[in-house]
Parts: C-alpha cells; structure tokens; sequence
C-alpha cells in the first residue's frame, strides 16, 4: 500500500518529542529538589503530561503519514497506549530523580524508557482497525526497541552529568532532551518502517483521525499542557533560586551574627566567649596529651589617665592600635582577645615553662613601648601582663583565669610595664583588691588618711627648706598602707581626685601652720596624672591656697615625667598657668620615662627631680653616672634646679655634691615622718625654739638631725 508523509506534521512531531522530553528532564530535576510532599505531586503530574506529550507525539506521527485508505481506530486500545506512556512516564521519571546514576540504575532507566515507548508505539498501532492486519519485519522492529533504549540511555547518562552543575550553558541542557525526543520519534518512525500494510487492506469500525485541523489540536492541547507544566517548571525554579538565595544571605547574616557573638566590636579581636571557647577546647586538647599552654591577662597600665584626658575617641584608637601590635608580638597559633576596657587575654599553645611564656610577655611589652601617633598626640602606652600555666598552675578554666589576673596585679604593684608568672602566694589578691577598693572609698570621710613628711636638704649647705608630703593609710585592720598599694586603685576608680583635693588642703594647712611657728617650710605635693589633666585643677588648688592664706611659693607640685610627656603640647598650657599662680612645679622621677628634650625647654619648670634608680646604681654603673651628670646640666641650663630623690648612702651624696645636684631627698638624711614627729626632730636637734627665725642658722654641710638646719624659702 502506498503510503507519504507530510513532513510539517513528521517535523511537528519530533519537536513536540524534545519539547516533552526537555519538560520531562526539568520535571525529574525538581522532583529531585522539591520538599518531600511535593515529590509525589510532581512526580505523578510529571508523568500525566510526559505520558500525554509522548502519546500525542505519537499520534502526530501518524496522521503525518497518508495512505490510500482511511484508518479507523480501536477506543479502548488507544487508550491503553495512552495509560502505558503515562506509566513509561512514571518510571522514567522515578529513575531519573535519583541523586545518583549508577550503570545498572541507567541501563534500567533505559530499558523502562526505550521499552516503554516501543510498547505504546506498538499498542498504538494494533489499536488501528485493519484487515488483513499490519506485518510487522522483525528487524525493523527489533531496531526501533533499541533504538529507542539506546537514545533513552544516552539522554538519561548526559542529564545526569548535568545535573547540580548549576555553571553549565542552559542549551547543553537542551542536548539530553534533543537526544530523548529523537529517541521517541526514533522509535516511532523505525516501527512505522516496520509495518508492513496489505495492499487492498481495509479499516473499519472505529475512530477516525485523518484530518490535519486534528493533528493540530492534538499539538495544540499537547503544547498548551506541556506549555502550562514548563512555564509553572520555570516558575518554581525561579521560586527556588530565590529560596536559594534567600537561604544563602541567611547563612551569610547567621555567619555575620557569629562572628558579631564572637569578636569584639572596636577591635576586632576574638571577645570573652570566643576566648573561653578557645581556652575549652585548649584544656580538652592538653588533656589528651596535646601539650601544656598558658594564659596571658594583659592591662594597660594609666589607660583611664588617657581615655578621660584625652578623650574617648583617642582612647579607642589606642586600643585598636594596641589590639594590632598585640596581634603582631604574638606567635602565629596564639589567640589575643580582649576581655573589656583595656583587658586583653592571650592565650598561648605549647608553652612548657615560664620562661617560654616570659619571652612572649616580653615580645608584648616591647611591642607596646614604641610611642603611639594618635591624632597628631604621641601617647606613651605600657601593660602589666600575669601569667598562669596549664598545668603547672591551674587545672580548670576560672582558676587559669583568676591566677593569671592574680599575677597581672602583682605586676601592677611592681609599677607596671613588666609581666609576672602566678605564685601560690598571690592566691586571693583579687579578692584583697575588691576589699581595699571598698575600704577606700570611705578612708576619705573616716579619716584614716594622713600625710608624712619628708625633708629635703641643700646639698651644698645641709639646709632644709621644703619637704615632700607622702599620703599615708591608715587601715583600722592593718595598719599603714603605703601609697603605691592603694594610689593605683584610687586612679583606676576616680577616687584621686577627692583624695588628691584633701592632700592640698592638708599640705596647704600644715604648710600654714608651719609658717605660723616659724618654721616657712614649702610643702611639695604629688600630684597624679589624673589629676594634672582634671579641669578643675587650678581651681582645686587656688581654694586650697585661699583657704590656709598660703603665699603659692610655699607650695610645690610634682608632676610624674611620664605624665607632664603624654600630650606634651596641653601640658605646657596646664604648666604655664600653674606657673602663673606662683606655685613651684617640679618633674618627679625624671629619667624613668620618655622624654621629649624640646618639649623639657618650653616648659615652665622649676625643677627636675632625679629617681631614685639612678641615684642606687650610679656608683656601680659608670653609665649611670654619665646619664645623671648630663641631667644635671640640662637642667642647669635651663635654669632648673636638679633634687635626687632616695640618697641611702653618704657615697652617694658625695657623688651628687661632685655632678653640682643641688638637693637631695631620702633615708640617709630622714624617712618621712608625720609632721609632729619632723617638726620635733627639726627643733629638739637643730635646738630651735619655736617662732626662732630660719635666719639665725648656720650652715653645715654634714647631714645629721643634730646639725639640722632650716634655710629660708628663697632656693
Ligand atoms: P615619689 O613621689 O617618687 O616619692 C618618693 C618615694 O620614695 C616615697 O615613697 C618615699 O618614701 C620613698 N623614699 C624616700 N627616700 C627614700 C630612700 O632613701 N630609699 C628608698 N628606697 N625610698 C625612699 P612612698 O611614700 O611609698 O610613695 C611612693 C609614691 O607614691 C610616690 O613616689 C608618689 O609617686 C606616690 N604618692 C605618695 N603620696 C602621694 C599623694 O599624695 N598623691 C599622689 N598622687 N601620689 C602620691
Ligand atoms: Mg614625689
Ligand atoms: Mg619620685
């Protein structure tokens, strides 16, 4: 029997095959990806419109051929291809959801695929109603079943390869439906070449599907419900991206929240509970032999002095600066956290011994000594470092942690810029410190704070003119309390600037008293760092001098090196108004800190005082001596007068009388004493009665009580 094909419906048909199977493959990706209960959704509706799209393709085909006779076509037979391609469908669709495509996964997916649509093409053909019926050459046949299973195989292997690969070009993902739908169309039109029509055959009795207006429809409805699948495909895709990017910024914001719970703000450093995470998991670690570690607490020392003086901006670019030498000193696996204010943690691995532990605490301080540029200001910066070992020293993390503060403290007490290893000794400092610091807020108003005297004599003449006053406590438990104990604690509270108001009043009104006995001593008085920047110092002061009617030149103020140099430029203001007032400024442990030489030239200064370090080792260290003897003559030509402070030994003194100091300060002439107790030893040794004028003394040289002699104010 003759038979043409028109090639629009054949060309037709192949692209609704690969625009089935582009929609099929799409479908069995989002299966794959859907939340479970939609699995089943689209897994069933997938195979409804594949199975639809496969069987139209197939009937397209058929009206694409035209022969001599009318095909009638057998209802229910149709229908039972029309149900086995939506089957087909299924399975293909259930294979290809897998994640994985095993060989043998894949070798079955084909033969479901290939099989499954021979089977359909062939049901398809027997539902024709014909007589005699269709022949079929089996090596046609045969060649369109593998045919079919070969293109299924094909276009199932390479989806899979694309599958995930989120970068591929989207038209490669065109290439496993192209080869699907060819697989299809394969499998149709090889079959068609194996049937065989009787001439003279005749059909009859059943439905009949010739016209092209029917092609189109079956086209039409076949596109339009693949066309609604693919468009609510791409819908949902596009629902997922944003979900995936939804989900990727939430990871991105929960990483964000992370790091914000674990850094610290301003610094950027690993805060308190990042750092106890890190110490946990160090303790686990050295417990199953991962090596011994050790815990560095670090406190700048003076840090409230600078972030009240110079304000809280410059403060916190100080400790971003310090947080980035810290980071720097430390080796490599280290961790430096800060805990809160000016309180860093270093935690340090496979540290065995102190002194390992000791030589990064030197690494850090020598980091912070270089002077820091902030905001045109040079500001000097020095921490106290304590530190506990595991697990030599501790064995749980709070008792690491305490001990290592312990030490930090104690380095404190030793003055600062230096590190300490925790002591058994030092156990329960923290809590004495709580205590002092609770007790000192009210030693102000219960009295217990008292000032001690200490003479300071004319080198050349063996005459005193001026003592220092030294704060003294009182504590009703025990006993006297030396200032460096309680001075660093009143700073770090606040609580020197009432107690530094009540020195100048004291010193004002023994100063007075004085006076008024003929004794006209001037009254030196330390003030703190913190209280050289306060803004209402001139006034503190001016009140102070009032209220005793106290001459300015009978008090003097010393004011730390260190001090006077951080922020030179604001302290030559400061100096020059208290210059202004009359009263005698001097520099108090000169040589210990950093000084700018051509700032020392603009300041108002009367005199420097030499510490007491030089003055112990000069005559064992020749530098020293050079060191001392050169400040002795800056100061004398910058017409300052030059005091040592600490003179033990009558050596010493010589040795100062030799370098032209003019004055000296210390236990070889006199402790400092209360004032009863000097102004009893001035008079009962220097045989003065009170109201004897300072005038009627005689000089001499040697210094002892008993020829102790007062020298009017005028040095
Ligand atoms: P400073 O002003 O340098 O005072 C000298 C310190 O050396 C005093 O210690 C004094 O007792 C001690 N000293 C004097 N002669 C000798 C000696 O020959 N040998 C030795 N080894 N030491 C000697 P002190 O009284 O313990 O005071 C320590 C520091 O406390 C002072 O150092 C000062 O910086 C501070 N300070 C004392 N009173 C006050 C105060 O009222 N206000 C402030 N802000 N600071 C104060
Ligand atoms: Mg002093
Ligand atoms: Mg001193």
């Amino acid at each position: 029997m003759h038979t043409t094909f028109n090639s629009w419906l054949v060309a037709l048909s192949v692209a609704v095959a690969v625009f089935v199977s582009y929609t099929a493959f799409r479908l069995a990706a989002r299966v794959t990806d859907e939340i479970r209960p939609l699995r089943r959704f689209w897994t069933f509706g997938g195979a409804c419109v594949l199975g639809i799209g496969i069987w139209s393709m197939h009937f397209i085909g058929m009206l694409a051929m035209s022969m001599s006779i009318q095909l009638h076509y057998n209802v229910a037979v149709t229908l039972l291809s029309l149900l086995v391609a939506i089957l087909t469908s299924w399975g293909a669709i259930r294979i290809a959801a897998v994640g994985r495509l095993s060989v043998r996964r894949l070798g079955f997916g084909a033969l479901v695929m290939g099989g499954g649509i021979a089977a359909m093409h062939y049901l398809g053909m027997a539902a024709i109603d014909i007589t005699p019926a269709i022949h079929y050459r089996p090596v046609w046949v045969g060649a369109s079943i593998l045919f079919g299973i070969l293109a299924s195989g094909l276009a199932l292997g390479l989806t899979f390869r694309l599958r995930g690969n989120h970068s591929a070009h989207p038209l490669s993902r065109l290439g496993g439906a192209v080869l699907m739908g060819l697989g299809i169309s394969g499998t149709h039109y090889l079959g068609m070449a194996a049937a065989h029509f009787v001439p003279g055959a005749a059909s009859r009795g059943g439905l009949v599907l010739d016209s092209f207006w029917c092609a189109a429809t079956i086209a039409l409805a076949a596109g339009g419900v693949l066309a609604c699948t693919l468009i609510s495909d791409l819908y949902t895709t596009e629902l997922a991206a944003r979900a995936r990017a939804h989900a990727g910024r939430l990871r991105q914001i929960n990483a964000q929240l992370r790091h914000q719970a674990l850094h610290d703000a301003l610094t950027g450093l690993p805060n308190r509970t990042a750092f106890l995470e890190r110490l946990g998991t160090a303790l686990m670690d050295a417990r199953t032999g991962l090596g011994p570690f050790a815990v560095l607490a670090l406190d700048l020392d003076r840090f409230k002095l600078i972030n009240d003086s110079l304000g809280h901006s410059v403060g916190d670019e100080l400790l971003r600066e310090v947080a980035r030498r810290l980071r720097a000193a430390v080796r490599s696996g280290d961790t430096v956290a800060r805990m809160s204010g000016d309180e860093f943690l270093v935690l340090a691995r496979q540290v065995r011994s102190r002194a390992e532990a000791g030589q990064i605490a030197e690494s850090i301080i020598e980091a912070l000594s270089k002077p820091l540029r902030l905001d045109s200001l040079e500001v000097l910066v020095s921490t106290s470092i304590g530190i506990s070992l595991h697990p030599g020293d501790a064995d749980a993390q709070e008792t690491l942690l305490a001990h290592a503060d312990e030490a930090m403290y104690s380095a404190k007490r030793r003055g600062g810029r230096t590190w300490q290893c925790f002591a058994a000794d030092m156990n329960g400092f923290t809590q004495e410190r709580l205590r002092l610091e609770s007790d000192l807020h009210r030693a102000l108003e219960r009295g217990q704070l008292e000032l001690h005297y200490q003479p300071r004599v004319d080198v050349v003449s063996g005459r005193v003119s001026s003592v220092e006053a030294l704060l003294r406590w009182r504590h009703p438990e025990r006993g006297y309390i030396p200032p460096l104990a309680f001075i660093p604690i009143a700073e770090e509270t606040g609580l020197i600037l009432p107690i530094g108001a009540w020195v100048l009043q004291e010193a004002c009104r023994q100063a007075r008293r004085w006076q008024n006995d003929g004794l006209p001593l001037r009254v030196a008085v330390n003030l703190s760092a913190l209280q050289f920047r306060e803004s209402g110092l001139l006034h503190t002061i001016a009140t102070a001098l009032d209220a005793q009617q106290l001459p300015p030149m009978l008090l003097e103020l010393e004011i730390t090196e260190s001090a006077v140099m951080t922020d030179a430029q604001s302290s030559v203001a400061i100096l020059e108004q208290l210059s202004r007032m009359g009263v005698v400024v001097s520099v108090d442990d000169f040589g210990t800190g950093y000084s700018n030489m051509s700032y020392l030239r603009r300041f108002p200064i009367d005199r420097l005082k030499i510490d007491a370090s030089f003055v112990r080792e000069m005559n064992d260290d020749p530098q020293t001596g050079v060191i001392v003897h050169a400040i002795i003559s800056l100061a004398h030509s910058l017409h300052m007068k030059v005091i040592a402070e600490g003179v033990e030994t009558p050596l010493q003194l010589a040795r100062l009388a030799a370098l032209g100091c003019d004055q000296y300060q210390g236990y070889l002439f006199g402790r400092p004493a209360s004032a009863a107790s000097l102004e009893s030893k001035l008079r009962a040794h220097a045989g003065l009665g009170v109201g004897e004028s300072a005038a009627t003394s005689t000089r001499l040289r040697r210094p002892t009580w008993g020829g102790m002699l007062l020298a009017s104010n005028d040095d």
